[in-house]
């Protein structure tokens, strides 16, 4: 692989994707911000190319529930960017908080189609170049989600199962090809996730992250580069990250009992 990296973005234009194009972008690499929100891209594409110069990002609206536009996405990359050495495809959401069975069409859809679907998109879209060029890395974001389930999280659940499985599945269909592939699975992570979740209420969503400390999309986003950073001979597999006061996947300690003393 290349010193300077080119790193493709799904979900660049918040949270985590934002982040990682941050970080990447800090330590010399050049960033593909890929996502639907057109004016954030631009916003964050203005910031980066103005702080570490012109070509440091460029911006690629897609919404990657749509397989022709990633493939055309991908195929339509200008000179000096066509050749993605990293693919971190990160776009995904949760939508509400019901049983499964009481979760809408429309919810259930969405999840699968950007969080299942989107990822398959990716894939189609930027292995076969890699495989070409006999270089590349595809970093998923997965999430503890994709370990365990939680009442209300089904679906979500299951999708981020999926794309644990996609990983895996991915690293042994390219066995024995250069091509690298990790997924990054966070914990609670503080970004617009539950906003989205719960349909804009921020009192909700703010309540989720009420009087502890969740990582926040920087600490993620240094998980990602370092997987992408590693020696050329180390595939990390999978790299699970939660906040300290996280346990066992879905137990969060709030308030004192955050710092407590086994003992006291
Ligand atoms: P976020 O702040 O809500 O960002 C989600 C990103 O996904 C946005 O950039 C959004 O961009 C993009 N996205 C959603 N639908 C899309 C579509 N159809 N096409 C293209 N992009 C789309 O959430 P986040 O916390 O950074 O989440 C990023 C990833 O981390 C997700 O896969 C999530 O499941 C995973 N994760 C999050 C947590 C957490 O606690 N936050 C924990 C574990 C794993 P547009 O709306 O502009 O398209």
């Amino acid at each position: 692989m290349p010193d300077s990296l080119t790193v493709f973005i799904t979900g660049a234009s918040a949270g985590i994707g934002a982040a990682c194009a941050r970080a990447f972008a800090a330590r010399g690499d050049r960033v593909v911000l890929a996502a639907r929100s057109t004016d954030a891209l631009e916003s964050l594409a203005a910031d980066l190319n103005g702080a570490l110069g012109a070509g440091t990002a460029l911006v690629v609206p897609l919404d990657v529930t749509d397989a022709q536009a990633h493939l055309d996405a991908v195929a339509g990359l200008p000179d000096g960017w066509a050749e993605v050495d990293v693919a971190v495809l990160n776009a995904g959401l949760s939508k509400g908080l019901d049983p499964v069975w009481k979760n809408t069409v429309e919810d259930v859809d969405r999840m699968v189609d950007v969080n299942v679907k989107g990822v398959i998109n990716g894939l189609r879209a930027l292995v076969p170049g890699m495989l070409d060029r006999g270089r590349g890395h595809v970093i998923t974001l997965a999430s503890t989600a994709g370990h365990t389930v939680y009442p209300g999280g089904v679906v979500y659940c299951a999708t981020k199962h999926a794309v644990r499985a996609l990983t895996d599945g991915l690293k042994v269909d390219l066995h024995g090809t250069p091509i690298r592939v990790s997924a990054v699975s966070p914990g609670m992570v503080e970004t617009d996730f539950s906003l989205v979740r719960f349909d804009g209420d921020r009192e909700r969503a703010d309540a989720v992250y009420a009087d502890t400390t969740p990582l926040s999309a920087e600490d993620v986003a240094d998980a990602v580069v370092y997987c992408a950073h590693a020696p050329a001979h180390v595939n990390v597999q999978e790299l699970l990250l939660t906040p300290r006061v996280q346990s066992g996947f879905t137990m969060i300690a709030r308030g004192e009992a955050a710092d407590r003393v086994e003992g006291r």
